[in-house]
């Protein structure tokens, strides 16, 4: 457990944002994270940071405090009744792998949610969800540890406050807990999602006689990857902004907004910043677009889609 110091963090964020962080981490234990909390170099250093796989953070400059990366591991079945299997895996594990898990050993309830970025721990700060399922419907409890007075306290599904890509973790304790292990309440029998996007479309054209928990994640998996930019490919967090509480979805509005008149924002360049030539929800970096020029240019699209449609977007990914 070596802390190093003046960093890089372009292989830690999906945007591949080459920030620079004055002190970094990793750690696989608690004991681990507690150490490295209350040595000299985290005492001196206000700020603290839990990083995931960074799929759903831009850096706009570099970061002046410790970066934690979390590496915690281990998925385990600690309970299971008639109909429930509860299910707990530490923060450190990949989301998708630990989803590939659950569907191997057929505990349903996150086949909805293939293939997002990041990890298990990152999952309930903004309540990840995809294709009509969000984490919340399958949450039971999580253990966080409090970066400031080194208690480990438990949050149930009411104490997290989840809402919209939104739970107390990005709001009220913001910056304030390491989610240390989340615990899932994972169904013996499923009930299955496809009414969502194109799920139902894609399970006929894969000619699914009977539906499964194995088909709906391969469902979610071809949708995605034929419609979203790959990371390892394109510097990008997913959704940039947020769908906005009205009929129309973010992506739209952008799409019918633009530098001037005449241009729209869905694939627009300037630079190494741009909006991805599908989705217009998806900024991207094409090499070498450092972190304020992205925010520059989301504020750019915030201004011109409050000035057309008055609607006000809010930023999904998390501003360092
Ligand atoms: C191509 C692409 C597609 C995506 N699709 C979706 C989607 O469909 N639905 C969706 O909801 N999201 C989506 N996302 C966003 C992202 O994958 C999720 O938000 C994911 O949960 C982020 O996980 P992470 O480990 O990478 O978090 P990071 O980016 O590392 O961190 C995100 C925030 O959580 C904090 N954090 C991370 N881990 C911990 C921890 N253990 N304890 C305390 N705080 C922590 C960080 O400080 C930061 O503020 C997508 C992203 C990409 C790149």
């Amino acid at each position: 457990m070596q802390i190093k110091e003046n960093i890089s963090l372009k292989p830690y964020n999906t945007f591949g944002i080459d920030a620079k962080a004055k002190y970094f981490s990793a750690f696989s234990s608690t004991d681990e994270l507690e150490d490295l909390l209350s040595g000299k170099k985290s005492k001196t250093q206000n700020t603290k940071l839990i990083l995931g796989g960074g799929s759903n953070i831009l850096f706009t400059k570099d970061f002046k405090g410790l970066v934690l990366k979390n590496e915690l591991k281990g998925i385990e079945l600690i309970k299971e009744d008639e109909n429930h299997y509860d299910i707990k895996a530490a923060a450190g594990e990949n989301w998708h792998e630990f989803v590939m898990h659950c569907i191997k050993h057929n505990y349903a309830g996150v086949e909805n949610l293939s293939l997002i970025p990041g990890n298990v721990g990152a999952a309930p700060m903004q309540n990840i969800g995809a294709y009509g399922v969000e984490i919340k419907e399958v949450f039971e409890q999580l253990e966080a540890y409090h970066i400031h007075d080194n208690r480990i306290i438990t949050f149930s599904v009411n104490d997290c406050a989840f809402g919209y890509r939104e739970s107390i973790f990005k709001r009220k304790y913001k910056n304030q807990f390491a989610i240390l292990n989340v615990t899932f309440r994972l169904r013996k029998r499923p009930i299955f999602h496809t009414s969502y996007g194109q799920v139902k479309h894609e399970l006929e054209r894969m000619d699914v006689k009977e539906l499964s928990i194995q088909a709906i994640s391969q469902a979610v998996i071809n949708i995605r990857t034929s419609k979203l930019p790959d990371p390892k490919v394109i510097g990008n967090a997913g959704s940039f902004f947020k769908n906005p509480e009205i009929s129309s979805h973010a992506g739209w509005l952008i799409e019918q907004c633009g530098p001037n008149d005449s241009l729209s924002w869905k694939g627009y360049r300037e630079g190494d910043a741009g909006c991805h030539a599908k989705q217009a929800l998806v900024l991207v970096n094409y090499g070498n677009a450092k972190g304020e020029e992205i925010y520059a240019l989301s504020e750019k699209i915030k201004d011109s889609v409050y000035k057309k449609f008055g609607v006000l977007l809010e930023r999904e990914v998390n501003i360092v």
